[in-house]
């Protein structure tokens, strides 16, 4: 089993990237039961986070080539995967890709398919895009800044969730911009 510990050390200062989603409704295959409620969240994730999500998703449908893969089906790939697994399983998932790319173990065809899924959560997820916005601080203490000239808005408190959300909805007023 995979734990996390926050170490309120190690958080650096990180822009945060524009939303996207939900691409659709997911889990409602699952039961046979009425349902109570559609539950929306936001998740952050790193590269490798999506790039696990993608190539797990990717596994049910290998007869496709990844640079055919639409923006709409790789986010639905991830929101799917986030669904299924969580985040604590992507990360394990994208540590697992990093250990094996680029050794013997993995053959060519294996390397080229990783190659064109990272192209395709590239196309999903534009790696220029970004948003004035800063999180620093720490995990304890979380502080959300915008950089963007004659703004100088800024988000305290000890909730990480409350100064991301803030964050998201205060990126909304510059939308996304380059890196
Ligand atoms: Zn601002």
């Amino acid at each position: 089993m995979t734990t996390v510990e926050m170490n309120a050390n190690t958080w650096v200062a990180t822009p945060l990237p524009p939303a996207s989603g939900p691409t659709g409704v997911a889990g409602v295959e699952h039961y046979g039961e009425p349902l109570a409620a559609v539950v929306r969240l936001d998740v952050a994730l790193t590269r490798g986070q999506i790039l696990a999500a993608v190539a797990e998703g990717f596994s049910y449908r290998e007869d496709r080539d990844p640079d055919t893969l639409t923006v709409a089906e790789v986010r639905w790939m991830v929101e799917q995967a986030i669904e299924t697994g969580g985040t604590l399983a992507l990360a394990a998932d994208a540590d697992t890709i990093w250990d094996g790319f680029g050794t013997d173990d993995w053959g060519a065809e294996l390397t080229e398919r990783m190659l064109g899924l990272a192209r395709a959560v590239d196309r999903a997820y534009p790696p220029a895009g970004s948003s004035p916005i800063v999180l620093d601080g720490t995990p304890m203490d979380p502080v959300a800044r915008c950089t963007a000239r004659n703004c100088g808005w800024t988000a305290h408190s000890d909730d990480v969730a409350f100064v991301s959300e803030a964050a998201l909805r205060h990126a909304e007023v510059h939308g996304v911009v380059a890196r």
